[in-house]
């Protein structure tokens, strides 16, 4: 599904681009900002364009993206700052918030001297099992993931790999290589030692995305709740910071829905982000806990897909041309 999404959106992109259809939709659909979407920003490796590969830019796109959002005008906001603006339906100007997903450990080495170069707010949104290491549940996702395919297809230190998963075997072998190798990119203290000192940082938001990264919707209320509540305490009580912006893990539809909102909503989130993409209107002001994003990964790795994107276009079209999809 996701794979199809990408694809019809890419599609989009380059349909809309070379006919220059963005430009006459602007104004229907263009929106009023946008929060954006990173995961890992690194630099390129002999192969780095793999498209529907793993969330990944480059150190120079993101300061690209920054320069060309500045310079057409797009407030570079926070998240509390991005809020005020929804909640007060101050549009006078058009922003853009930054977020990054997971809290990678090349957050700080490469992506966090750019914004901090250019003075660029940003979020990233820490699940606690990466700073606390008493997580258990993504085991249980990769453990699915691999018992339901034949094979799993990912970059490993820069080379990809597929691995075979069709034996119960095979299964196992995999699932250790693959859990072991994402243990191995970040220990406890470096992760908790990286996030303590950006978080010392006012530019920088931290935001809460569960103990576990579960797939919420999948999941029993009660440890839904706790995931998402448990999450920000954690942070709170290592940090010293009480998060008052959420992510749903995943963030898809099957990931996150109207329970979910209501859950992010009972806790007191300010606003609550999914992967759902898509630009922001006055409407949501109504919809803070199911707020689109604009994914900036690798398939979309060129300043011009950004200029689409902003417009809102591409998504509109993903969206059926609905301003507002929260449901
Ligand atoms: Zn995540």
């Amino acid at each position: 599904m996701a794979g199809l999404r990408e694809q019809v959106i890419r599609a989009g992109f380059e349909t809309l681009y070379f006919s220059g259809a963005h430009k006459l939709l602007r104004h229907f659909v263009g929106g009023v900002g946008a929060i954006l979407t990173l995961h890992h920003v690194r630099p390129a490796r002999d192969d780095a364009f793999q498209p529907n590969r793993i969330l990944e830019i480059t150190p120079e796109f993101l300061e690209h993206l920054i320069v060309a959002l500045q310079t057409a005008g797009v407030d570079l906001v926070s998240l509390d700052e991005a809020h005020r603006r929804i909640a007060e339906g101050d549009f006078r100007r058009r922003f853009a918030a930054i977020t990054l997903d997971d809290g990678y450990r090349d957050n700080k080495e490469f992506a966090y001297p750019i914004l901090k170069a250019n003075d660029v707010p940003f979020t990233i949104y820490i699940p606690t099992s990466f700073m606390e290491r008493d997580g258990e549940l993504w085991w249980l996702v990769l453990e699915a993931v691999i018992a339901g395919n034949q094979s799993v297809s990912l970059r490993m230190n820069g080379e990809d790999r597929t691995l075979t998963c069709a034996t119960a075997e095979e299964k196992q072998e995999t699932f250790g290589a693959i859990y072991w190798w994402l243990r191995s990119l970040a220990t406890e203290t470096e992760i908790r030692g990286a996030v303590r000192e950006l978080a010392a940082d006012p530019l920088m938001t931290v935001g809460a995305h569960t103990i576990n990264h579960v797939i919420l919707a999948k999941t029993d209320a009660d440890v839904a709740i706790r995931e998402i509540e448990q999450g920000r305490a954690l942070i709170e009580q290592r940090l010293g910071i009480r998060p008052m912006h959420f992510s749903f893990p995943f963030g898809d539809p099957a990931s996150a829905g109207p329970r979910e909102f209501a859950m992010a909503k009972e806790l007191g989130f300010k606003t609550a982000v999914t992967t759902r993409p898509g630009v922001l209107f006055p409407e949501h002001r109504d919809h803070l806990m199911a707020l689109p994003r604009i994914s900036i990964n690798g398939d979309y790795q060129r300043l011009r897909y950004v200029d689409v994107l902003m417009s809102g276009a591409a998504t509109a079209v993903w969206n059926g041309f609905r301003r507002i999809n929260a449901t």
